[in-house]
């Protein structure tokens, strides 16, 4: 049997391009190389998978920018929350326009998607990891190590990238799009904790504090971030501190040395004098209790350590320049950044299949016509909040609606 379409992928974008070519009549075969579908997407928003957000702009994408800003006209999040709603999922946005499914459950999401895949008739291969895609007599044919072949008109690779391996990424889509010329833009964790020297760090392992983190290279601030930082034995994790982890490897990759700098007061004019105020208001407390009431206990006396004052101490004893050492660790920690997690530990994958070699309004090959691809395999990445699947599902929809209009010989 010759398929409409075959997708290479049962993740995010292929799964949603699947209903949508099905649901335009096409027969739709989805590869999928794990044993089950959309195993990722079970994962995602902390099991309550973040599907999109309404304030997305381009700039809250790296890479190939002009691809995503293609995509969010087409299928901007408000257009995205009603096609999920066309397909039974009803959704709602927090303040920050964060939309989650209603049930705030991820399987939702890969719920609604399969059903409406299985009613439509997509016929999903599980098993299958595609490991050559070539053109075929009826245009392209894919076959898996084991022997199984499938053959269709077109072919959307949606093969993902290299973050999370445990729940499928594994690089088989640069592979198969290399076989048709196309080229790889280098790639590197984005959105992962960052690593630290772990001395510095490790006594202070699980203990979670609000505040403000900058990436910085010499004393310029190249991103800033608010929110909760999390101490981990390796270095500061949370998804404020994620948020940088492209921006730092970006620099570490050109051989530039970073760090971050940590203020868990940033609203606070002059620490320095609150400081001293704090002193002389409660002069019998111990130091080691100084800054309980403002941080995570275990959080505060290492930063007293750290400014080179006895826990022991009275506060009455503080002097001018304790204040001013202690005010310095409590709104400018500055850390150097190593490194960040890797792909095992990432969320997502900066770089990818070069855009210059697609259409950014078709997602079409311009190396291989009928050959289309979406998703996290391209060269397109969003900040942590929704935007990596708002990219898989306009970009997939993008490919489908080209699919459709190349099958029905509308762009012939
Ligand atoms: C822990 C975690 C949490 C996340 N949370 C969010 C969130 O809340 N919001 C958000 O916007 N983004 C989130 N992301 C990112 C988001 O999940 C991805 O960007 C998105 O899933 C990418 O979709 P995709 O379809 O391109 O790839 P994937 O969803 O990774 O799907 C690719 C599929 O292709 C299959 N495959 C690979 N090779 C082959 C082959 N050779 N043959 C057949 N099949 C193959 C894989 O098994 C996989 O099922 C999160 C990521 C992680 C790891």
């Amino acid at each position: 049997m010759i398929y409409d379409v075959l997708i290479a992928g049962g993740g995010a974008s292929g799964l949603i391009a699947a209903c949508d070519l099905a649901r335009r009549g096409r027969r739709v075969a989805l590869l999928e190389k794990q044993d089950r579908v959309g195993r990722k997407l079970l994962s995602t928003g902390n099991g309550r998978c973040n599907l999109t957000n309404l304030r997305a702009r381009a700039a809250d994408y790296h890479g190939a920018r002009q691809a995503a800003q293609a995509a969010l006209k087409a299928w901007p999040p408000g257009r995205i929350v009603k096609y999920f709603e066309s397909i039974g999922l009803f959704c709602d946005a927090d303040e920050a326009g964060r939309v989650y499914p209603m049930s705030r459950q991820a399987a939702s999401v890969l719920d609604a998607l399969r059903l409406f895949c299985d009613e439509n008739g997509v016929e999903v291969l599980t098993g299958f990891a595609v490991a050559k895609l070539a053109r075929g007599p009826e245009g392209f044919r894919a076959e898996s190590a084991d022997g199984r072949a499938a053959a269709a008109k077109t072919a959307l690779v949606c093969c993902g990238g290299l973050a999370a391996p445990k729940l499928g990424a594994c690089g088989d889509g640069y592979r198969l799009l290399e076989g048709f010329g196309h080229r790889i833009e280098p790639r590197f964790p984005a959105v992962a904790a960052l690593k630290t020297p772990p001395e510095a760090v490790r006594g202070l392992k699980g203990i979670r504090a609000e505040g403000k983190i900058a990436l910085v290279r010499r004393n310029d601030v190249v991103r800033s971030e608010s929110g909760e930082i999390l101490f981990a034995e390796y270095g500061v994790s949370g998804i404020a501190a994620m948020q940088l982890a492209r921006a730092a490897n970006e620099l570490l990759n050109r051989g530039e040395r970073c760090g971050v700098v940590l203020s868990f007061v940033p609203d606070w004019e002059r620490p320095d004098l609150a400081l001293v105020a704090r002193a002389k208001e409660m002069p019998k407390r111990k130091m080691e209790d100084f800054l309980t009431g403002i941080l995570p206990k275990r959080l505060g006396q290492s930063l007293v350590k750290s400014a080179g004052i006895a826990l022991d101490a009275a506060a009455g004893s503080l002097g001018r320049a304790d204040c001013d050492r202690l005010a310095a660790r409590l709104a400018g920690w500055s850390l150097p950044v190593t490194g960040t997690q890797g792909f095992d530990q990432a969320q997502v994958t900066a770089g990818g299949a070069s855009m210059k070699d697609f259409d950014v309004r078709t997602m079409q090959s311009l190396r291989a016509p009928g050959l289309f691809a979406a998703g996290e395999v391209l060269d397109v990445d969003g900040d942590c909040g929704g935007f990596n699947l708002q990219w898989a599902w306009s970009s997939a929809l993008m490919a489908a609606e080209s699919i459709e209009a190349r099958l029905s010989g509308a762009n012939d």
